[in-house]
């Protein structure tokens, strides 16, 4: 079994500096070595560092596509790979990474650590062991190892700020990865993509000025799909579908996803060709704007593509 490790930064190799936590080189290499020597696993591992190691707060879709590179450019060398990752965006890489990757015929786990490998009690070793361990047997995909457990790529999200356990993910019955005849790699364009959050009194000039000036749009809207219906916020939506400014809405309810059409109060969005989002996670909404904006160029095939389950990323209430 041949694994390459693609290690980006993140928590899991810091080690505590004046500034606070910050990436150096060779702690996750040093962690990796000590467990092939003791026989712990039994693979060979080549490590590619990113230049230079990030705390992911920085990563950019720049970023997903330079590790989904990393991973096409190994090629038939690696049988599986190890994604080393931050935490706090580690969500938004592995949804790129099942859209990135068409045709993907092998295991991505992507991992990271609340605790640095260099910390007493850290649990960056185990997570570290983990990953290895489900990259030899694992099914082709993008997959989240992460406090014990294997998180669907496409549908995971960082759900808790300082447990272990700190990572959920909805079921699905679809495999995280793009169904394609060949493997190849979906490049990203630079693209503005904006997200608003509906609020009480939300201000509607806000949205209006993301619509004026974004190629897309995250609306994160409340419950089971409804947004306040003023004039103002009317206005900006309807100039959005006007100037075929495409717009997913996902719920801010972590549980359950949303359906527009539940409740009148959500006529505004279907008025105006808002795309349901349904129980999508806002970072793969997001992460799948980009996506959308790159590959496609017509409206109407951009709504579709927002509105198809390509990876999984539906759950199953709301796959068909
Ligand atoms: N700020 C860190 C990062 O995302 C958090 C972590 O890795 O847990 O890189």
């Amino acid at each position: 079994m041949r694994i390459l490790m693609v290690h980006t930064g993140g928590t899991i190799g810091m080690i505590r500096t004046q500034d606070g936590l910050a990436p150096r080189k060779g702690v996750v290499e040093d962690a990796v070595r000590n467990m092939i020597v003791s026989g712990e696993i039994a693979a060979s591992v080549s490590i590619e560092a990113l230049e230079p190691l990030i705390d992911s707060a920085k990563a950019t879709p720049v970023d997903w596509i330079r590790m989904a590179r990393c991973i096409v450019d190994a090629g038939d060398t690696c049988d599986a790979i190890v994604v080393t990752h931050g935490t706090d965006t580690l969500a938004y890489t592995a949804a790129a990474l099942c859209l990135a990757l068409p045709g993907l015929k092998k295991p991505i786990i992507v991992t990271g650590a609340m605790l640095p490998l260099t910390e007493e009690g850290s649990d960056g070793l185990r997570n570290l062991r983990d990953a290895l361990k489900a990259a030899a047997t694992g099914s082709p995909g993008v997959w989240v190892q992460f406090a014990g457990r294997l998180l669907h790529g496409a549908r995971v999200r960082k759900s808790h700020s300082s447990a272990f356990d700190a990572f959920e993910a909805g079921p699905s019955t679809a495999a995280p990865f793009l169904t394609a005849e060949s493997a190849g790699l979906n490049v990203l364009s630079p693209q503005k993509v904006g997200v608003f959050s509906v609020t009480p009194g939300a201000c509607a000039e806000i949205l209006g000025f993301a619509v004026d000036h974004c190629d897309g749009l995250v609306l994160r809207c409340y419950g089971s799909g409804t947004a306040p219906d003023t004039p103002q916020i009317r206005a900006a939506l309807g100039r959005a579908r006007d100037r075929n400014i495409p717009i997913i809405a996902v719920s801010q309810c972590p549980e359950g996803g949303m359906k527009l059409g539940t409740y009148a109060a959500g006529r505004v969005m279907r008025e105006n060709n808002v795309v349901d989002g349904r129980d999508m996670t806002p970072e793969m909404a997001y992460v799948k704007m980009h996506f959308c904006l790159s590959l496609h160029e017509s409206y109407a095939v951009r709504c579709d593509y927002l509105a198809k389950n390509h990876v999984g990323e539906l759950g199953l209430e709301f796959e068909h």
